[in-house]
């Protein structure tokens, strides 16, 4: 009997979720659940800590920037996947607020992340992964990545 309905599959587009997007899919056909894809675009302060605080003017442009390309991969993505558009989300915030915030909206009741993606492998597990794991209000699928590149 299918576990989970609603499977939600946080992609950072590294080349390591590649892995996870293969076992969340993977997992969705197991369990005939919806899937959804989210990817946070960082927020980055519109300051410039090195020297003065002070305002860059080009901070919201890059942003813009930013979250437009971030569109045009999650389209190329859902298409390759035949996930519907609907179920995706491009957002620019912290990973680990929106991740759980969406999971939340959504009755998602099961994510998917990788043990580690853009952050490195210096630990266990990584600086997203981590506080997902402690404060996901849904069961969490931790992928673990295998000779990782960047
Ligand atoms: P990290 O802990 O940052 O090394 O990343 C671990 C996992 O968290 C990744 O494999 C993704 O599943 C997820 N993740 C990290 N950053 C993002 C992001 N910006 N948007 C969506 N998911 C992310």
């Amino acid at each position: 009997m299918p576990e989970y309905k609603n499977i939600l599959i946080a992609v950072d587009f590294s080349n390591a979720c590649k892995q996870v997007i293969q076992k969340g899919i993977n997992t969705g056909k197991l369990n005939q659940a919806a899937i959804y894809l989210i990817h946070v675009v960082e927020h980055l302060p519109p300051i410039d800590f090195g020297y003065e605080p002070m305002s860059n003017p080009d901070w919201y442009d890059n942003e813009a920037e930013l979250l437009s390309q971030a569109k045009k991969k999650m389209d190329a993505l859902a298409s390759e996947h035949n996930i519907p558009a609907a179920n995706t989300q491009v957002i620019a915030g912290s990973p680990k607020h929106e991740i759980i915030e969406y999971t939340v909206q959504n009755n998602i009741d099961l994510l998917v992340i990788g043990s580690h993606g853009r952050h490195g492998l210096q630990r266990l597990l990584g600086s997203t992964a981590y506080p997902i794991l402690h404060n996901a209000p849904c069961d969490v699928l931790a992928v673990r990545i295998k000779n990782q590149p960047a």
